[in-house]
């Protein structure tokens, strides 16, 4: 029997490992949801430049191909067929993906891609509405939570672990900026679902986090 684990929160709570730990340890595909906003996201800012207007999101949207597929090397996102999975973690098309994702016609168009996704095999999701809107009937919700600084220091020492430098401040504001879009947005904000299961990923590592979910939710592997 397939299962599906539904992982929401806000941008740099630690979803993405977590949810590869939790997959690893369960033997399950890890789809992360954020990457299809990010390509859209990239798509919009080739053509535009950072640009909120709708009518413009919308009209490069609607023609925008973007594909999704699983290999040894985990999840690949695909624009038409350009593989921009390192593209997409660029500083700008965060907060483009931020800006297209409140777009109503954006999150339809990717709306079925999540969940076909979950339909054929048991899946750990992350993103913001997996379990409020796009699995509403996943069998395990989490909800992690973070302070914003925080995050903002575990950002600041990603990029410094790729040898890049950064603004703490400035990565602080914009952490800020996509919380208050993300949970403000009219269609489908960040939000609880209200029979998810809330953890603070504070000074936790992403394995001991995913230990944790899986013996607190007495989640099985997928062969148990
Ligand atoms: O998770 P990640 O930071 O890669 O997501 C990028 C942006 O995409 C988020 O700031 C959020 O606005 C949007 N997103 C969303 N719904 C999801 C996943 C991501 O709105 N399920």
């Amino acid at each position: 029997m397939s299962y599906a684990i539904a992982i929401d929160g806000p941008a740099g709570a630690g979803k993405s490992s977590i949810a590869k730990c939790l997959a690893d340890r369960l033997g399950i595909i890890y789809v992360d949801t954020g990457a299809l906003y990010r390509v859209i996201g990239l798509a919009v800012y080739r053509e535009a430049g950072i640009c909120s207007d709708p009518d413009v999101i919308c009209r490069i949207a609607g023609k925008t191909q973007v594909k999704l597929l699983h290999n040894e090397k985990g999840q690949r996102v695909y624009l038409a067929d350009e593989d921009v999975s390192e593209e997409i973690r660029r500083e700008e098309i965060s907060q483009m993906a931020s800006i297209v994702s409140a777009v109503p016609f954006v999150r339809e168009k990717l709306l079925s891609l999540q969940r076909d996704m979950a339909h054929s095999q048991s899946v750990v999701m992350d993103g913001r509405d997996i379990g409020t809107r796009i699995l509403p009937d996943a069998e395990y919700k989490v909800f992690l939570v973070c302070p914003a600084e925080e995050r903002a220091r575990r950002r600041l020492n990603q990029l410094k672990e790729q040898g890049l430098t950064g603004d703490y401040d400035q990565i602080l504001a914009d952490i800020k900026e996509r919380d208050h879009r993300d949970m403000n947005r009219e269609v489908s904000p960040l939000k609880k679902a209200e029979d998810a299961i809330e953890f603070d990923t504070s000074g936790m590592t992403a394995e001991g986090m995913a230990e944790r979910i899986i013996e607190e939710m007495k989640i099985c592997p997928k062969s148990c």
